[in-house]
């Protein structure tokens, strides 16, 4: 009999609403903190910063459908739906009884899961009748998928970029530039933050937290400017939610529903877009999957993070975020996995940890190599190596079903390619990778400032 492989839908089943997991959860998350004020933050104090759309979105844990708007189910079409793809080759590799399953996000034209939230954000920027939008980027997805966005939409876009990747990864910043965008190196003498950093330390080749403060500070010294940013927030986990959404729908053509789901977790964006949809049904006790965020062993917040209210930037310019995290001016190794290279998660996220609805590992840098190569010789598709993770956790669970004798179903999300990673791929090779671990003393140093809130 011929099997299926990929699972497909038509452009009519890209879906009509977002799903806001905040309207359901059954603890709702904490508020996020004015820094100077200790009190609840409004929509209201977003605007500055943030689209009013997005900053409604970011707050509202009423409504859990927010219709998509019709001008960026339009620019979804260009990609979405995604396919949802059952990895027969890698069961075989495996030799397990488990069904293998994983959502496609990496045929995007940037690649990567990304750009899901980035039309939205630049759309109701556009919407509202702001010029200019700027943002951070690290390894340079998030910022390959907003300048997308932005020229779509029209909008003048600037991006500070961690320095070190700026240099060591010229391709992303030659396709932000190919989209037009203007690419700036961060820490930059642009703004005050910047110039204060590069004053105090001349050689500082830059962290996320940096470019994050850089960008805010532009957003808010300059006239009809937004900022937009790529993970981490309540709102861009909404508008991720079209990968689990459509998944569901691909997962019942295939006859199955997911025992497990898994994504990797840098702010937790996409890891939230493949879970919610299906954790729904985990509320309501009509089933009861598992849900696994795979971290890197290198920045592990998830596991070994406390939970306090931080910052979400490393100069302390954003509201004060109710997060797992490891302190704001925690510096991860280098590893090649650069989008999860991330100090805290979400808000939401943390909340579900607390309260033992989700689950996360974390996966050493080797391990997720030696998966992303079976994953490539199995399954044809070299994953990024932030992907790379959540395959490494798949695997495991895989093994584990194995060892029981158990046919589990396995979803997991593919959140982009790797191919502008293979620099990664040829040290791997080449026997350079090594893998990082953080002490608890690093820790403990991290986190002992942080104001003792909750
Ligand atoms: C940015 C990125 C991630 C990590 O970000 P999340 O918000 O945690 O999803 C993971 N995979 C890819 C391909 C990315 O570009």
């Amino acid at each position: 009999m011929e099997e299926s492989k990929k699972f497909l839908l038509q452009e009519k089943d890209i879906p009509q609403a977002w799903y806001n997991v905040m309207a359901e959860m059954p603890n709702k998350p904490r508020p996020m903190l004015n820094p100077a004020t200790k009190q609840p933050l409004t929509a209201e104090d977003l605007y500055p910063l943030f689209s009013e759309e997005a900053s409604k979105q970011e707050m509202n844990m009423k409504d859990a459908w927010i219709e998509i708007p019709e001008e960026v189910r339009e620019m979804y079409k260009i990609w979405r739906p995604t396919p949802l793809v059952r990895a027969r080759g890698l069961e075989k590799a495996l030799d397990t009884p488990a069904h293998i399953y994983f959502k496609n996000e990496s045929v995007s034209p940037v690649g990567s899961h990304k750009l899901n939230s980035a039309v939205p954000q630049a759309y109701y920027c556009k919407k509202q009748g702001v010029t200019n939008i700027t943002t951070e980027t690290g390894a340079g997805q998030w910022g390959a998928a907003l300048s997308l966005a932005a020229k779509h939409f029209g909008l003048a876009l600037a991006v500070y970029m961690v320095k070190v990747s700026y240099h060591q990864k010229p391709y992303r910043r030659s396709i932000m530039e190919t989209y037009g965008a203007e690419v700036i190196a961060s820490p930059s003498m642009s703004t005050k933050a910047g110039r204060k950093i590069i004053t105090d330390n001349p050689s500082y080749q830059g962290s996320l937290g940096t470019a994050i403060s850089e960008a805010v500070e532009l957003a808010m010294s300059t006239p009809n400017c937004k900022y937009a940013l790529g993970s981490v927030l309540n709102h861009v986990a909404l508008h991720q939610s079209v990968i689990g959404l459509e998944a569901e729908k691909q997962m019942a053509m295939a006859g199955e529903y997911p025992d497990i789901v898994i994504g990797c977790f840098g702010g937790g964006s996409n890891f939230s877009g493949i879970s919610y949809p299906f954790l729904r049904h985990n509320f309501t006790g009509e089933r009861n999957t598992r849900f696994i965020a795979a971290e890197p062993e290198s920045c592990p917040k998830l596991t070994r993070g406390v939970f306090q209210y931080d910052f979400g930037d490393e100069a302390g310019y954003t509201p004060l975020i109710p997060m797992l995290t490891l302190g704001h001016n925690f510096a991860p190794a280098n590893i090649h996995a650069g989008g999860l290279r991330y100090h805290g998660a979400g808000s939401v996220v943390s909340q579900l940890i607390e309260d033992n609805l989700i689950e996360a590992v974390d996966i050493a840098q080797l391990e997720t190599f030696a998966a992303a190569t079976l994953f490539a010789q199995s399954e044809g598709i070299i994953p990024a190596p932030e992907s790379s993770h959540a395959i490494a956790a798949a695997i495991r669970e895989a093994e584990k079903a194995k060892e029981a004798g158990e046919s589990k179903v396995i979803l997991f999300n593919l959140s982009g390619h790797g191919l502008i990673d293979m620099t990664a791929y040829d040290q791997y090779h080449a026997g350079d990778l090594v893998n990082y671990q953080v002490s608890d003393e690093q820790v403990l140093a991290n986190t002992k400032d942080l104001e003792k809130i909750i």
